[in-house]
């Protein structure tokens, strides 16, 4: 390990919930200061208690905290923090934020502004794609914005055909277009949901491709030219485009597409000279194409799967690296071992489109023991916030290989209980134990193909667990100043039939 350039000594902790409490854990493990930061409804959140110092940003909604520049680098200062890590979402790829840092002195553990503006925009990264050889899915990507102009390269490109937002992500702005007579109509609802989510209207056209897998590669770069990849992540298991369920290595991907891949994920990061942690995602046609999609320049929901197989802790190579150290491991020196399966749980309820769902954590038990890791952001008590990522915790499990993986994970979400909000667990136990995932049958059109196999509703919980439950927090749940406890309480009153019996 090469010397520090630059001293980190207190880190601060741009987020909230479970990734916060993952990267405070590194942080204290490698003996710096963590500073968690907080809106008013997060003042008694896992992460803050988990913290060693913690700053009040302001209310709730997130462009009055978590997503305020000024505030957060007034936390800072006020802190005392020579360095932020923004974990994922909220500021973590906006470029003014990486300059405001730089501009205050401040280290980001993460890319430079440079790299996290020319990979925001979907079309600015597949122009440079294009220039340094990496396939992208054939489309149009050009400043011209007209109607006709569309049309005729919708034509060209040839049914189906899908419109993505230029500055897009998390699936919004995407529409599929099957027909001609289709298109016109999905252009405007494109560009005005675009205009909405991420203030610009523009937007680019992609050859759809059906039945795809979504594989993406971790790579890393040191600000001494060394980048490598640390293999790939399957997250084809998505609903609605967002992934619930990842794994790697990829079931059934060659060693020669693999190397393929890992080798257009580095000259990726090469392309826009990059450094720290970032992922090139791609989709892989059945027949075995693979194109680039996008590159998130931060660290991912899903890097604890990378991390089980490849065997290092990548929030402490973030940090060695914005110190100007030089990577850990060379390219021969990073080999997967085994197999990994983390699942998503969200606090969401399958019985209303998956809207999320807040309200007090009655009790939370999360499953422990060999190969199984659990990243939480709650813990019984804790309050779930409508005014956030429903993001609760996440399960991995590690095993010598796939299958023993996958019972592992099974036997985990079976030991896993949370009361209080309604979630998404009962879907990712029946995704686990299905037939096709069992067989490695991963893709984006998973959840869809089989979903009538799936359970989605909560298994029958007998009314006096939520009961006992309700008794053992009474202090937590009687306590008429938080107005969210009563309402937690409604929602799981087991006398009002809407839990008794289970439904599925
Ligand atoms: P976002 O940034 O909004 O998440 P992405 O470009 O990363 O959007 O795509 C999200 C998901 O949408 C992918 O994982 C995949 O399931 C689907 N998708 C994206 N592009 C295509 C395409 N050209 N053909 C088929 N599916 C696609």
């Amino acid at each position: 390990m090469s010397r520090p350039r630059r001293d980190i000594r207190r880190i601060l902790v741009a987020n909230r919930g479970e990734i916060a409490c993952r990267i405070i854990q590194t942080v204290q493990e490698m003996g710096l200061t963590a500073v968690a930061v907080h809106s008013d409804v997060d003042a008694a959140a896992l992460h803050v208690r988990r913290a060693d110092l913690a700053h009040l940003l302001g209310p709730a909604n997130p462009r009055e905290s978590y997503l305020n520049i000024g505030k957060i680098i007034d936390a800072a200062r006020a802190t005392g923090a020579d360095a932020i890590h923004p974990g994922y979402g909220f500021l973590s790829e906006n470029p003014a934020f990486a300059e405001a840092i730089a501009a205050e002195g401040l280290i980001l553990i993460g890319p430079s502004a440079r790299a996290i503006r020319e990979m925001g925009s979907k079309a600015r990264s597949r122009e440079l794609m294009e220039a340094a050889g990496v396939p992208v899915v054939p489309g149009f990507h050009g400043a011209d914005q007209n109607d006709s102009t569309f049309r005729g390269e919708a034509e060209k490109i040839g049914w189906p055909v899908l419109i993505k937002a230029a500055s897009g992500g998390g699936g919004k702005g995407m529409r599929i277009v099957r027909e001609a007579s289709e298109f016109g109509e999905a252009l405007a609802g494109a560009r005005r949901e675009a205009e909405k989510a991420f203030g610009d209207g523009r937007l680019l056209l992609e050859r759809y491709i059906e039945r795809p897998r979504h594989i993406e590669f971790q790579v890393f770069g040191d600000e001494h030219g060394n980048l490598v990849h640390l293999f790939e992540r399957e997250c084809s298991i998505q609903r609605r485009h967002q992934k619930i369920i990842e794994e790697s290595p990829a079931p059934g991907l060659g060693s020669e597409l693999r190397g393929k891949m890992g080798d257009a994920a580095v000259a990726v990061a090469r392309a826009v000279g990059y450094t720290n942690a970032g992922t090139v995602e791609f989709i892989v046609a059945p027949g075995g194409e693979f194109y680039f999609l996008e590159m998130n320049t931060r660290l991912q929901v899903e890097h604890p799967v990378t991390e089980a197989t490849i065997g290092c802790d990548l929030v402490s190579w973030q940090i060695r690296i914005a110190r100007g150290e030089a990577l850990p491991r060379s390219q021969e020196e990073i080999l997967p071992r085994g197999a990994a399966i983390e699942a998503r749980l969200y606090a969401e309820d399958p019985d209303n489109g998956f809207l999320p769902s807040a309200g007090k954590i009655l009790l939370y038990r999360e499953p422990t023991g060999a190969g199984i890791r659990a990243d939480s952001g709650i813990e019984t008590g804790s309050t779930v916030p409508l005014e956030y990522d429903p993001i609760l915790a996440k399960i991995v499990a590690w095993a010598e290989s796939r299958e023993e993986a996958r019972q592992r994970l099974i036997r985990a979400l079976d030991r896993m209980a949370v009361l209080g909000v309604r979630t998404n667990l009962p879907l990712l136990r029946s995704v686990a134990d299905h037939s096709a995932f069992a067989r490695g049958e991963t893709h984006t059109h998973f959840l869809d193909d089989h979903s009538s196999n799936f359970i989605r509703g909560d298994r029958k919980i007998p009314w006096e667990a939520f009961a006992a439950a309700a008794l053992a927090n009474e202090s937590l749940v009687s306590d008429s100043s938080t107005p969210r406890a009563g309402a937690a309480l409604r929602r799981t009153d087991p006398w009002d039939g809407s839990t008794e019996g289970g439904r599925s």
